[in-house]
């Protein structure tokens, strides 16, 4: 049987087991639910039992779970590949973008973040493995996007995410979450204005506690809150 309330405070509890194994406080790990193909009564299921953050993938889906007051209770973030022509939707909208994958990306927030006269908070997505089939920043295109970045008045880069290849087990991916927490400690010494190196955002549900002594301070969780999404 499913049970968000009960999964929500189970992964709580293992998150912050996570943070202590790693010498880390607990305090310092954002959980975001992520909520995709979950409906607006299960989304606020799980925010009435603790969670902080819900994350989305499909700008459509966000727009009418949202209209249905889903998100009431949790900030809301967007987690997916976003789309040059939907980035008007979802700026201002969402506190924080985790998947800015492009140069063009960006300017694109920039531009209708200006119009919206706010300014967006951004997370650099970087494709650490290297898969043609993901988008992202190659690990070596990271100095140059954070130059361009620093350009963009509206647009504030606040860290890294990633989303590693499908992993078997929780220690699959060690090395790729080792790789990023590398990129982002290196990167944090630039010294832009409006770029923030404070959230690094890696672990799912298989390998959230790997990441997280790997350095993640945001985990992004599906499927062991709401159970497993049925494709059709
Ligand atoms: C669906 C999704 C997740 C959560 O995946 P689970 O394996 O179900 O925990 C995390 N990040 C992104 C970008 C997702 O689309």
């Amino acid at each position: 049987m499913m049970d968000i309330e009960e999964n929500v405070h189970k992964i709580k509890e293992e998150i912050a087991a996570a943070a202590r194994a790693a010498g880390r406080d607990p305090a310092e790990i954002l959980l975001v639910a992520a909520s995709k193909m979950n409906d607006a009564g299960r989304v606020q299921r799980a925010i009435r039992a603790g969670v902080p953050v819900c994350g989305e993938n499909r700008v459509q889906e966000m727009l009418e779970k949202q209209r249905q007051n889903a998100y009431e209770g949790a900030a809301l973030h967007f987690i997916g590949h976003l789309q040059k022509n939907k980035v008007r939707q979802v700026v201002g909208l969402a506190a924080l973008i985790h998947s800015a994958d492009s140069v063009e990306l960006l300017r694109e927030i920039d531009r209708c973040a200006r119009n919206r006269q706010c300014v967006q908070d951004v997370l650099l997505e970087i494709n650490i493995g290297r898969e043609s089939s993901k988008s992202g920043f190659l690990p070596e295109m990271l100095p140059g996007a954070l130059e361009e970045a620093a350009k963009l008045g509206a647009v504030r880069v606040r860290g890294l995410m990633a989303i590693p290849p499908v992993s078997r087990g929780v220690d699959g991916n060690r090395p790729f979450f080792s790789e990023m927490d590398k990129l982002f400690v290196d990167n944090a010494g630039k010294k832009y204005d409006n770029i923030h190196m404070d959230f690094l955002s890696m672990g799912m549900s298989r390998d959230f506690q790997t990441a997280i002594a790997c350095g993640a301070n945001i985990v992004r969780i599906g499927t062991a809150i709401f159970g497993e999404r049925i494709y059709s």
